[in-house]
C-alpha cells in the first residue's frame, strides 16, 4: 500500500494541486495567459450568449457580466483543447491519458466539510429562471438549458455516489426535463422506482476543471466519480451534505440544485442541440423537482453551449483514456488513440499500433468496436503516423490502405442513437487497416524526408523580404 495522499506522512511536504483544482482559479489562470474574454454586459441569454462563446471558441472562455440583465454571470469554454486539459491536471500532453487512467484506477475518497463555500446563499423558495441566468444555446433547442450540471445521485442503501452530466431542460419554476441514456443514473433511479420511490439528485453547476473531466470516466457502477477528482487533485475532494438530503457535493462549487428524480412521472423533453451537431429528438423522459438552491455569495454559472469543442472535449478525452488502456489490455502493441473533432470526437477513432504481426491492425479494429457503442469507424495507423493529426491518418489511409483487402465491414452492430444515419440507434462499423504490410521491401514505405529539416533554426536564417528585395537578390 502507498501513503493515502490526503494523509501525508508527518513532515512530507504535500505538492500544490494542480491549478485545475480550482474554478476560479483556473479562470484566472486562462486570465492571466490571454485566454479569458470578457463579453459586453446584458448579452441576449437567447442564442446571444452561446453565439459569443461559439465565436471565441478554441483561443478563449468567455465571461458575461449580466446576461440578459441577470445579476448573476455566466462563464463558458473552460476547457477547450486538449493542452488545456493537460495543464489543468500538471501533466505533459503526452501523459495526458495515463494520468486520468491511473486517476480512475486509484482514487482518493473525499473529505466531508462544514460550513461550505457552496451553501453561502440558500433559496428554499425555488424559481430556476427568477435565481439563475439559464441560456437557450442552439436554434431548434426547446428553451433555457442546463448543460453543465452534475448530476450526482446517492444509493440510499449502500451510500455510493455516482456523478454525471445530462442535458437538463427547464420546464417550470422547479422543474426539469432529464435525458437519462441507459447508465448509472438510470440504474440507481430505476431501483427506486421500482419500490415507488422517488432518488434524491443534486444538480451542481460551476466546479473544477479536474472535477468536470473526473465526472466523464467511464469507469464501472459503484465507483464514485468525485474520488477520481480526488486523485487527479493529489488530496481527497472537500465536499458537503445537502441541506435537504444525504447526497455529497463538491464544497467549492458555486452552485447545487437539490431535488428528486420523480417516480413513474414522464413529461416532454428535447429537441436539444448535442454533440454530433444535429437535434436529440423530443421526447418523454423522467423529470428532476427541485426543492432547495444553494450558492457561492456572487456565483459565477457555467453554461457549456450543445455541440461545441468544451461538449466534444470533455466527453472525449475520458473516452480516450479508456480506449487506450481497454485495448493495451488485449493489445499491447497500442501506443496511441485519438477521437477525431471530425467524427465528434466520439465516431471516429485512429489509433496507433507497432505492428509486430500480419493481421493485428484487423484484431485492433475489432476489440475497439466493442469498447463502446459510440465508435463507428475505428483507423489503425503505424507508429510514424501521429494519430492526433487528421491529415496524417488521412495520408496513411490514402497510401496504405487498399479496400479489398484492408477494409473490415460488419452490419447490424448497435451504435450511437443520435447518428442519424442509423436506424433507431442500428448501423454498420468500418474498420480500416492502414498499416504497412510487414512483408513489403523496406524503401516501398519510406517516408520522405530532408536531411536536417527540423533541426535548422529558422529565425536566425531568415529575414522578412524588404521593399528593395529585388535588388538585394543580386548584391
Ligand atoms: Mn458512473
Amino acid at each position: 500500500m502507498t501513503a493515502h495522499p490526503s494523509a501525508p506522512p508527518a513532515g512530507a511536504t504535500v505538492p500544490a494541486p494542480p491549478v485545475g483544482a480550482s474554478m476560479r482559479g483556473w479562470l484566472d489562470q486562462l486570465r492571466r495567459t490571454g485566454r479569458l474574454t470578457l463579453g459586453s454586459p446584458g448579452m441576449d441569454l437567447v442564442h446571444g450568449v452561446a453565439g459569443l462563446a461559439n465565436r471565441l471558441e478554441g483561443t478563449s472562455a468567455t465571461a458575461f457580466p449580466r446576461p440578459g440583465g441577470h445579476p448573476v454571470p455566466v462563464v463558458s469554454g473552460l476547457l477547450l483543447q486538449r493542452a488545456w486539459m493537460a495543464e489543468a491536471m500538471d501533466v505533459p500532453q503526452s501523459e495526458l491519458l495515463r494520468r486520468f487512467e491511473q486517476a480512475c484506477l486509484e482514487p482518493v475518497p473525499s473529505r466531508e466539510v462544514t460550513d461550505p463555500p457552496c451553501q453561502q446563499v440558500v433559496h428554499h423558495e425555488v424559481d430556476l429562471t427568477r435565481l439563475l441566468p439559464i441560456p437557450t444555446h442552439n436554434e431548434h433547442d426547446r428553451g433555457a438549458y442546463i448543460t453543465a450540471g452534475l448530476l450526482i445521485t446517492r444509493h440510499p442503501d449502500t451510500g455510493v455516489q455516482n456523478v454525471a452530466i445530462h442535458r437538463l431542460q427547464v420546464s417550470g419554476r422547479d422543474r426539469l426535463g432529464a435525458l437519462l441514456l441507459p447508465r448509472h443514473t438510470l440504474a440507481f433511479f430505476q431501483e427506486q422506482e421500482a419500490a415507488g420511490r422517488d432518488l434524491d439528485v443534486a444538480v451542481v453547476i460551476g466546479v473544477d476543471p479536474l472535477t468536470l473531466l473526473a465526472s466523464q470516466a467511464i469507469v464501472p457502477i459503484g465507483h464514485d466519480e468525485l474520488e477520481i477528482s480526488g486523485a487527479l487533485r493529489g488530496s481527497a475532494l472537500p465536499v458537503t451534505r445537502c441541506l435537504t438530503s444525504d447526497v455529497r457535493v463538491p464544497a467549492d462549487a458555486e452552485i447545487v440544485l437539490e431535488g428528486r428524480l420523480l417516480a413513474d412521472v414522464r413529461e416532454a423533453e428535447g429537441p436539444f442541440g448535442e454533440f454530433p451537431q444535429y437535434y436529440g429528438e423530443r421526447a418523454l423522459r423522467h423529470v428532476i423537482e427541485v426543492t432547495a438552491v444553494t450558492h457561492r455569495r456572487r456565483p459565477l454559472f457555467h453554461t457549456i453551449v450543445g455541440g461545441s469543442m468544451e461538449h466534444l472535449l470533455l466527453g472525449g478525452i475520458p473516452r480516450e483514456a479508456s480506449f487506450l488502456s481497454d485495448l493495451r489490455r488485449s493489445f499491447p502493441s497500442v501506443r496511441d488513440v485519438h477521437l477525431s473533432r471530425g467524427g465528434t470526437c466520439r465516431y471516429h477513432l485512429a489509433v496507433q499500433i507497432d505492428k509486430r504481426s500480419e493481421g493485428e491492425a484487423k484484431n485492433v479494429i475489432l476489440g475497439a468496436l466493442a469498447v463502446h457503442y459510440d465508435v463507428k469507424h475505428v483507423t489503425v495507423v503505424d507508429t510514424d503516423v501521429d494519430v492526433h493529426n487528421p491529415t496524417e491518418v488521412e495520408w496513411a489511409v490514402a497510401t496504405r490502405f487498399q479496400a479489398d483487402r484492408d477494409l473490415v465491414v460488419v452490419a447490424g452492430t448497435q451504435g450511437s442513437k443520435l447518428d442519424p444515419s442509423t436506424v433507431d440507434g442500428v448501423g454498420a462499423k468500418m474498420g480500416l487497416d492502414a498499416t504497412v504490410p510487414l512483408s513489403v521491401p523496406e524503401m516501398t514505405f519510406t517516408r520522405i524526408r530532408v536531411p536536417g529539416e527540423l533541426e535548422l533554426d529558422v529565425e536566425s536564417l531568415t529575414e522578412p523580404a524588404p521593399a528593395d528585395w529585388l535588388e538585394r537578390l543580386s548584391r
